[in-house]
């Protein structure tokens, strides 16, 4: 099922989990994988390089995903560091492999510049790229923060139009803690005339230095509830995870009230944390 298909159904809440391919511990991922089986998600996205790293496609994992664990499954690819000849190259890897889905990014820009090759300078060009040269439906990212790299959230979204422009059908966004500046991205995308889904990437805290990692690399606000329960609780990692649970059940349930069309759980590899939030909200889903 394509992203138009998996998107356009009204009746329920669309889930989808995000993974990583381990450099070890495959069976771990797909052991996770199988206890979030329950939840009936529409789409597993596995990452791809980072920070400029590409690497060849992860298609053994792919392909267990797929067709042994009967995933609908979307790569993630970046372009940033890729000649086009790379970028056709996995392309025609991607579609052989039966495929439907891809989000297409452009990537981090590496420290070292030079180890960067220029055919694609922004994700609106792979994008294009990507439409042009196959049936994969394309799915982009969004930053209600805006991107770092951004002078401001309103160049951020005229860049978002251009990815839309060029073929993208979904957004799914970078995460964010406090739901208010979601809510106001919302506003103002569909203030620019982008009329697809914006789905909401959700990342449950399980520890306060997974938290500090992940908004120190990006612009993201810590409220102050967080920060004051990660004072609290600076000594027990297990109440911390609690806090994030609860937290993450609150920030889901109120993004559902809102009717979203899908939530997106950035799950790090584990279950556990977006297994108890959903079981939490059973009632809404
Ligand atoms: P772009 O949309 O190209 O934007 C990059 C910057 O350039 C922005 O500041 C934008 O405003 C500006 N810009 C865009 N187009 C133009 C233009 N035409 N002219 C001028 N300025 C422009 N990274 C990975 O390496 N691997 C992953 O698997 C991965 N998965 C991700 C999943 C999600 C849901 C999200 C939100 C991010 C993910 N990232 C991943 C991170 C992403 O690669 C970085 O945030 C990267 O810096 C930007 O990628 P992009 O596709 O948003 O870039």
């Amino acid at each position: 099922m394509n992203l138009q298909e998996i998107y356009s159904e009204n009746q329920k809440t669309i889930l989808s989990f995000e993974v990583f391919p381990p450099d070890t511990e495959i069976e771990s991922l797909y052991g996770e994988l199988a206890k979030l089986k329950k939840y009936s998600p529409a789409l597993i996205s596995l990452t791809y390089g980072a920070a400029g790293k590409n690497k060849e496609f992860s298609t053994g994992i792919l392909t267990q995903l797929k067709d042994r664990m009967n995933f609908n499954v979307m790569p993630h690819f970046t372009c940033i560091c890729n000649s086009k000849a790379t970028v056709e190259k996995n392309l025609a890897i991607i579609e052989k492999l039966g495929v439907e889905n891809i989000l297409a990014l452009r990537g981090d820009i590496p420290e070292d510049k030079t180890l960067c090759n220029y055919d694609f300078r922004y994700a609106n060009e792979l994008i294009e790229f990507i439409k042009h040269k196959t049936n994969l439906s394309i799915a982009s990212a969004g930053y209600p923060e805006g991107h770092i790299e951004s002078p401001d959230l309103k160049t951020d979204i005229e860049n978002l139009k251009r990815k839309v422009d060029a073929g993208a059908s979904v957004i799914y966004t970078q995460l964010f803690f406090d739901n208010n500046k979601f809510f106001s991205y919302v506003e103002k995308v569909r203030k620019a005339g982008i009329n697809i889904p914006v789905i909401p990437g959700i990342m449950p805290v399980l520890s306060v230095k997974q938290v500090n990692k992940m908004t120190g690399l990006a612009r993201i606000s810590i409220p102050d509830k967080m920060k004051k329960n990660f004072e609290k609780y600076k000594n027990s990692p297990e109440d911390i995870k609690k806090f994030g649970t609860e937290y993450g059940t609150c920030q889901c349930a109120e993004l559902l009230d809102n009717k979203v069309k899908g939530l997106h759980f950035f799950t790090l590899n584990k279950a556990r944390a977006a297994s108890e939030i959903l079981d939490n909200l059973k009632e809404k889903l």
